[in-house]
């Protein structure tokens, strides 16, 4: 029988996600299919009760369900607990666990961002949805001791911080209003600045002005495409990495869960690039690419 994967968001019209586990299923020898599912939230408990099925591996979560898989699974995972959101979900029986493999993922590009040099303590992260809580954890544990997360609605970033309380008693994590003249002073005490918005999805906007970028910044941004912001940091000689990286290592995550296989990351990187190469600045419901030759689905959604 052959087992499925499901990609459950909305809208889902095409996604980099489909592109890279089709190949790895195939690559692996693994008889699995990787299906895209359009759901909007009122279907969500339904469709994630389809899940308990002998015929499902589990699923990925992408905008705007991983939040609101949190109370639909059995179990949670100690990263999908203190994030309050779920991107993966595995099946043991009739039950399912909920992951959270973004967690992972960031780490993996924070790490290549940074390089050999010292860990920083210090962030600005912009954003507070479910990309943004992954961040947020993978810099708690990273041992980062002052994180400043401005969001366009403060509410929700206020919302994220009293969600981490306990993860985050013993640094300073702190909702600021989004004010262009704060984020700039933010940043001067600041080593790292993540961009966790969908600013610069499908815009070519960038979430601040270019000239409060310094030389010494380390930026990452979550979107896979080389947006304005991180042309901006660029041209600031700083270091820019978008967030490619951590789309693949969130998806082997995912992968290994799934199968109890390790990843063929080099095929699943080349897969990525590839539906990238077909004109992937596109968000999630956009129309596919006509140019993208990749199996399973091709678009920029996670
Ligand atoms: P959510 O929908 O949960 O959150 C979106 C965030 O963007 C919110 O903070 C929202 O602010 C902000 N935002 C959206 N539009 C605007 C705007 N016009 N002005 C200001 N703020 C805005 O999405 P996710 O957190 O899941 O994803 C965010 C981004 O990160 C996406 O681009 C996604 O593709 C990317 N991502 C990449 C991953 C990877 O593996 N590389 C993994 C996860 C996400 P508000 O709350 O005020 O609405």
């Amino acid at each position: 029988m052959t087992k499925r994967v499901v990609l459950i968001g909305h809208p889902v019209a095409h996604s980099l996600s489909g592109a890279m586990q089709q190949a790895a299923f195939d690559a692996q020898g693994i008889d699995a299919s990787y299906e895209l599912w359009d759901r909007a939230p009122i279907d969500l408990p339904e469709a994630v009760a389809e899940l308990r099925g002998d015929d499902f591996l589990g699923a990925n979560l992408t905008i705007p369900h991983k939040e609101r898989a949190v109370p639909l699974v059995d179990r949670l995972t100690e990263e999908a607990h203190a994030t309050g959101a779920v991107n993966t979900i595995t099946r043991e029986g009739k039950r399912l666990v909920g992951h959270n493999t973004d967690v992972v993922g960031f780490r993996t590009a924070l790490d290549r961002l940074v390089g050999k040099q010292k860990m920083p303590r210090q962030a600005v992260v912009l954003g507070a949805g479910g990309g943004a809580r992954a961040v947020i954890y993978g810099l708690i544990i990273e041992g980062f001791q002052r994180i400043i997360v401005f969001n366009r609605h403060l509410h929700r970033a206020e919302g994220m911080v009293r969600h981490f309380g306990r993860s985050a008693a013993h640094m300073e994590l702190r909702a600021m209003p989004w004010h262009e003249s704060i984020i700039e002073s933010e940043l001067v005490k600041s080593k790292v600045l993540v961009n966790a918005t969908s600013i610069g999805l499908v815009s070519d906007d960038s979430p601040i002005p270019g000239d409060i970028i310094s030389p010494e910044l380390l930026v990452l941004d979550l979107i896979y495409s080389r947006t304005k912001l991180l042309r901006d940091a660029e041209a600031a000689g700083a270091t820019a990495m978008d967030g490619e990286l951590m789309l693949l290592h969130q998806g082997a995550a995912a992968f290994t869960l799934w199968t109890g296989q390790p990843a063929p990351l080099e095929l699943m990187h080349s897969k990525l690039a590839e539906a990238r190469a077909g004109g992937l600045r596109s968000a999630e419901g956009e129309p596919a690419g006509a140019a993208s030759g990749a199996s399973g689905g091709s678009g920029a959604a996670d």
